[in-house]
């Protein structure tokens, strides 16, 4: 597989989220293939816009301050879809209190390096 990183042919680890970290089971659009060598990570379902990027760093802003009802609220018309997205792509999740957090695919998705 071609590594946007190294500029090569390295190998790749195939490596996906399971849901709630339950065992055998298999987290919607974590999918993704993860450089050997550099540790490059390309996901299946693509990088996000950045809109979808935005509304991420909003989630990591409120730092567990906010709810989904927050959220959608917060990005108007488009809330919807964007929750769509994002919970989607596994990059954010709804913790027991209800708050919305990161994941490590989202918190992936803002380094500055990724
Ligand atoms: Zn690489």
């Amino acid at each position: 597989m071609d590594c946007p990183e190294c500029k090569k042919m390295t190998e790749h680890t195939y490596l996906h989220n399971t849901a709630h970290g339950i065992p055998g089971t298999h987290m919607v659009g974590s999918e993704r293939y993860e450089c050997n060598e550099c540790s490059y990570k390309m996901f299946r379902n693509g990088m996000l816009n950045s809109i979808q990027k935005r509304a991420l760093q909003y989630v990591k802003n409120t730092n567990g301050g906010a709810t989904k009802a927050n959220f959608i609220e917060d990005h108007g018309p488009i809330g919807n879809e964007l929750w769509q997205d994002l919970t989607a792509g596994a990059y954010i999740n709804v913790s027991d209190s209800g708050s919305i957090v990161l994941t490590s695919i989202g918190e992936e998705e803002l380094a500055p390096n990724f």
